[in-house]
């Protein structure tokens, strides 16, 4: 899908967080994703997923000297059995923690070699706002199951042939056995 970088940051407008409206208290922030931009994010998966519907609720504070971000994503989503192929629901609720810290003045112009372990481990924010975007994103694709499937036991695609136990029938009942499995199909 093509999905230029101007309108995705028009999209993602409705997930940027202005830092100085914190100092007023924490910021409730309760949004709806929009599905094209996520059905964008979400083509590097391994498997065909699609967005139905999602949401985000967070709470934003200042804290000591960062911002602490709590809250979770509820979204269903549509994928594909990794048995037997049909259509599956994914309804995944997965919880967001973040703490993000402003950016120090001297990392700005330095290039990344010359940054410490330390520092890249640190989720910093730069400048007056923050976006959520990534972190919605990043949220999902972990909590996405490896091979998410229609049921816990899904029996496959071969789910009409007869069970293991079933083969040492008594062969006097065979006849009446193989109608049986008839009437089930
Ligand atoms: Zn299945």
């Amino acid at each position: 899908m093509l999905f230029d970088g101007q309108k995705a940051k028009e999209t993602l407008d409705i997930l940027t967080i202005h830092v100085g409206t914190l100092r007023q208290g924490p910021l409730e922030l309760d949004r709806r994703i929009p599905l094209e931009w996520l059905t964008a994010q979400l083509e590097s998966c391994e498997y065909p997923v699609t967005p139905r519907d999602v949401t985000l609720t967070l709470t934003v504070e200042s804290s000591g000297n960062g911002i602490l971000i709590r809250g979770a994503v509820d979204a269903q989503l549509t994928t594909e059995c990794a048995v037997c192929l049909s259509e599956t629901v994914l309804r995944l609720h997965p919880e967001i923690s973040a703490f993000l810290q402003p950016k120090p003045k001297e990392l700005k112009d330095i290039d990344n070699n010359e940054i410490t372990l330390e520092e890249l481990e640190t989720e910093w924010f730069d400048g007056d706002t923050i976006n959520v975007s990534s972190l919605v994103r990043d949220t999902l694709m972990l909590a996405l199951p490896m091979n998410p499937k229609c049921q816990n036991d899904c029996p496959g695609l071969h789910r009409d042939a007869p069970p293991a136990e079933q083969t040492s029938i008594d062969p006097r009942l065979l006849p009446l056995a193989k109608f049986q499995m008839q009437k089930e199909k």
